[in-house]
């Protein structure tokens, strides 16, 4: 959904003693554009330092010893809310039953189907629904184990917590609507991304 999408300019800042060479990161982003849609290019190309420097205040000011920059285009979903109304609605035109304000209470497996019971949270819409189905998709993002009878027979979790640390900073503004990927001095992925005036910043550590 290009039509969807705020693209920003990013950095990536090569260092010396960097947990992947350079070459595999031309590589990496070379294979996602490959596979990717035309449509949101990610028009990645290297820089030398000076010529970063030239194009971006953003490296201007970095610190550290940069041997050269990675530079693409990264985009932000604008309005994500909208995309999962517009998504429903679709699929409510191609004859799909849409419950909002509904809970998953139950997943059984009966005989060669699949029942779902559904519990009703909107006030006016009191009481249970149910569906017999050949397939189920559990798409409860973080709350994926806990679909009752979803994970028939398995023990093995699959979403475990980690932390991480966002934090929002005004940068200058020469800066705005830029970011950087980077990997932080533990080895960890870290990222400053654009919020309008403001940049928030992401560490992502390892479980
Ligand atoms: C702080 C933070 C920052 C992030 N930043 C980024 C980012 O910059 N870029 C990026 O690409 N991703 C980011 N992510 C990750 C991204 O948000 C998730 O990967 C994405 O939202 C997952 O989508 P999903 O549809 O799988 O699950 P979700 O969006 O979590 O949707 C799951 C839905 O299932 C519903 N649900 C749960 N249990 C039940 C039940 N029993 N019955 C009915 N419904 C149920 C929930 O209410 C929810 O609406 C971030 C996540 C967090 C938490």
């Amino acid at each position: 959904m290009p039509q969807r999408l705020a693209k920003h300019r990013f950095h990536y800042p090569f260092r010396k003693g960097d947990r992947y060479p350079r070459w595999l990161i031309g590589f990496g982003f070379r294979l996602m554009e490959t596979v990717a849609s035309r449509k949101v290019p990610l028009a990645y190309r290297e820089l030398s330092l000076e010529q970063a420097i030239k194009e971006s205040d953003m490296i201007a000011g970095l610190g550290g010893a940069v041997s050269g920059v990675g530079v693409f285009e990264e985009y932000m979903y604008a309005w994500p809310e909208r995309i999962c109304v517009d998504t429903a609605l679709d699929a409510e035109k191609r004859g799909a039953t849409i419950h909002t304000y509904a809970s998953v209470i139950d997943v059984q497996r009966r005989d060669s189907m699949w029942e779902i019971t559904l519990e009703e949270q909107a006030p006016e819409a009191q009481g249970h629904v149910c569906a017999r189905t050949h397939a189920v998709v559990n798409a409860a993002g973080s709350w994926v184990d806990r679909v009752p009878g979803s994970r028939a027979g398995s023990e093995t979790k699959r979403v475990i917590g980690k932390k991480g640390v966002n934090v929002m900073v005004r940068l200058p503004d020469a800066w705005r609507g830029q970011g950087l990927e980077a990997f932080s001095s533990k080895g960890e992925p870290y990222y400053v991304f654009p919020w309008g005036e403001y940049h928030f910043s992401s560490d992502q550590p390892r479980p």
